[in-house]
Formats: structure tokens, C-alpha cells, sequence
């Protein structure tokens, strides 16, 4: 498949990874937006949260607990922000469902 995320989780491209299990990989984003910005993303292809199906729901709640450990183990006992883009209007321009984990400045409400 010709998806730029699923290279990532197979190590067909390179990233700077930050985390890994079985079933999710974490990496630093390309064009990072705020001092820590990592993608959290499953390895299995989901196109957007939008294809959530019942099978998924496991990992979208480990999704959540992985974030807070990157969050702890890159120091953001401040706050960080968890994003998901969905399609178009939400934003999304990488097809494979990721969450944005973002911190180290304080964020900006309403996010554009
Ligand atoms: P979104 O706009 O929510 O779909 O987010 C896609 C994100 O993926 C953007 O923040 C990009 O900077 C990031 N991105 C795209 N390609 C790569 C890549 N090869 N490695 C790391 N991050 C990437
Ligand atoms: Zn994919």
C-alpha cells in the first residue's frame, strides 16, 4: 500500500521514532509545530478517525495511554494538546490515522 505511514511503521522510510510496540509507533513530525511534536499512530491502516471500527477501540485507548507516557518521558508536566485531523475540512492531509501529540509552549484556543 502507498501510504507514507504505513512505510514509517514498516521502517520502509526513515523517522525519528520515539516510541514503538506492537501494535502503535510514535515519531517526531517532519515540520514540527510547537517544541515537542510527535505523531502517534496505529500500525494498522485506518484511513482517518472516521474508520474507527469496533475492532479498533482497543487501540485508540492505548493510543491515549502511549501519549501520556511520551508526554511524561519528554518532561510536559505542563499540558500538552492531543489532535486528530478528519478529512478535508478537519485538516488532515496524511490518510492513516494519527494523533498529533504537541507541547513545550503554550497553545493557542480555538485552533484555527
Ligand atoms: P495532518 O495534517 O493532521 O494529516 O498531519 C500530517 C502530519 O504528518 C503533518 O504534521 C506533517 O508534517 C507530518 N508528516 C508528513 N510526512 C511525514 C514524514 N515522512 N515523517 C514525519 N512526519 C510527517
Ligand atoms: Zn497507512
Amino acid at each position: 500500500m502507498d501510504c507514507v505511514f504505513c512505510k514509517i511503521a514498516s521502517n520502509e522510510i526513515s523517522s525519528k521514532k520515539v516510541y514503538e510496540d506492537g501494535q502503535i509507533v510514535a515519531f517526531n513530525d517532519l515540520d514540527p509545530q510547537a517544541p515537542v511534536h510527535v505523531l502517534i499512530i496505529p500500525k494498522k491502516h485506518i484511513q482517518s478517525a472516521d474508520q474507527i471500527s469496533d475492532n479498533d477501540t482497543n487501540i485508540i485507548g492505548k493510543i491515549f495511554m502511549v501519549a501520556s507516557k511520551i508526554a511524561k518521558e519528554l518532561r510536559l508536566e505542563n499540558g500538552y494538546r492531543i489532535v486528530n485531523n478528519c478529512g478535508e475540512d478537519g485538516g488532515q492531509t496524511v490518510p492513516h490515522l494519527h494523533f498529533h501529540l504537541m507541547g513545550g509552549r503554550k497553545m493557542n484556543w480555538p485552533a484555527g
